[in-house]
């Protein structure tokens, strides 16, 4: 519990936090205070904070029980009003939306939450609100004051739009790596995956159309929200399926999401006439590595064991399991029989070759044992092929481990 309090952070994380949260803070307040914003500006910040509230009550429940799961999703819907905000606002207001914004979330969806403390929740609207201050530095240098002004401008008012919304998303992205600086985080944990940042830019194309459905047609501002609060609730339901069947410790398939499509890859391979391999892998004497450096260096041992099984394996077809402590399991759609050892043995390679780092020393030296089944040879169900290449994996074990051993090759 201690861990997600402020204090508790690395000293470099506390001092980014305290600082830019200072800072935003004073200046939102000078800046209002130097000038207050007008009547029309108040109303239009009232819509924006009441169309967000709406919309995160909407998605509350979903988005609590994937916070249990797995932690806070890397992307927040309420950049559509926060980035509506910059082409509307003055850029206090903006601020003080993301404030109001992200008050709501901790206070209603993340309270009690482990995964929320209330330091992360202050951190991520100080990071909205600046994101908010750099893109609407990019509508006064370009001398376009908002949206109303870039609509009677053209052409190079929409480019203004354009640029004011890649600022926006560039300064976000950058603004987080300081919190999320943690040894060993790869290029994906820091900026998030493909379909993340994709979700991100279309969360910033709606926030412009919201924008400009408001500086033209205020009242038809209501059409917005009805398709946003569905993409928000498909969104969140299908980040929550993917939480759900994914390994925490490693970011692969769990056993029942691995499962699945495996059972799926079997039917296609059935109706098809088609063939798939399958892999059981086991790391030998895996127990030493947590015995001589403790169980966190076995943590990080099995993390980038399975780094090395999916870089080994095609990008798409191959899915890629934890089938429990330190075995792992690999399906190969459309592999026929031949073509089964030769990946099994790049994988064994790929261990055996890896050097992981952690906290106190660097593990090398890994082997692992790998069992191999092919449909429809070697059992035409999943419990058969599973069977099977267990089968062929108990025999690698027994006969000196450290090799692939196929289970047609058994006799
Ligand atoms: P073998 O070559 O026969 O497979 O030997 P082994 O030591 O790998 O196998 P054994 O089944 O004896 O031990 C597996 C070890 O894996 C014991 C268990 O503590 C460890 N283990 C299982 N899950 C985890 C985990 O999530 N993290 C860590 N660090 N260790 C785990
Ligand atoms: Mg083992
Ligand atoms: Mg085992």
């Amino acid at each position: 519990m201690t861990r997600w309090r402020l204090w508790s952070q690395r000293p470099h994380v506390i001092v980014f936090c305290l600082f830019t949260e200072v800072a935003t803070a004073t200046v939102t307040v000078l800046l209002l205070i130097r000038t207050p914003p007008d009547g029309n500006a108040v109303l239009t910040f009232c819509v924006l904070l009441a169309a967000g509230v709406v919309q995160s009550e909407f998605g509350r429940e979903i988005e609590r029980d994937y916070r249990r799961l797995t932690g806070p999703p890397y992307i927040s819907m309420s950049s559509v009003w926060v980035f509506a905000g910059v082409l509307l606002l003055p850029p206090a207001l903006t601020a003080l939306l993301a404030g109001g914004l992200y008050l709501h979330l901790s206070a209603r969806s993340w309270n009690r939450l482990r995964q929320a403390a209330p330091f992360r929740s202050a951190s991520n609207a100080t990071i909205i609100a600046l994101s908010g201050y750099a893109a609407q530095s990019i509508l006064t240098l370009c001398g376009v004051d908002d949206m109303a002004a870039a609509v009677s401008s053209g052409w190079t008012g929409s480019l203004v739009v354009a640029a004011t919304g890649i600022t926006y998303f560039v300064v976000n992205a950058v603004l987080v790596l300081p919190a999320r600086n943690v040894v060993g985080r790869t290029a994906q944990e820091l900026f998030g995956t493909w379909g993340d940042n994709r979700l991100e830019l279309a969360t910033l194309c709606l926030g412009a159309l919201n924008a400009l459905t408001l500086a033209t047609m205020p009242w038809l501002v209501v059409l917005v929200l009805p398709p946003l609060l569905i993409l928000q609730r498909t969104v969140l339901v299908k980040q929550l399926e993917a939480a759900v069947n994914r390994d925490e410790k490693t970011g692969l398939l769990n056993i029942s999401g691995w499962r699945i499509l495996a059972e799926r890859a079997l039917a296609t391979a059935a109706q098809r006439r088609r063939r798939f391999g399958l892999l059981m892998i086991d790391l030998d004497h895996f127990k030493r590595v947590n015995d001589t450096y403790g169980h966190l260096a076995g943590d990080a041992v099995l993390k980038a064991v399975a780094g090395a099984i999916v870089t080994a394996v095609r990008d798409r077809d191959d899915a890629v399991g934890r089938f429990g402590g330190e075995e792992f399991v690999v399906l190969l759609p459309d592999v026929a029989e031949p073509d089964i050892a030769p990946v099994a043995e790049r994988i064994r390679q790929a261990i055996s070759r890896l050097s992981v780092l952690t906290e106190h020393a660097t593990v090398s030296g890994l082997s692992a044992s790998i069992g191999s089944a092919s449909y429809p040879r070697s059992g035409t169900t999943l419990p058969r092929l599973l069977d099977s290449a267990d089968n062929a994996l108990y025999h690698a074990k027994s006969t000196g481990r450290n090799k692939v051993v196929h289970v047609a090759d058994l006799g």
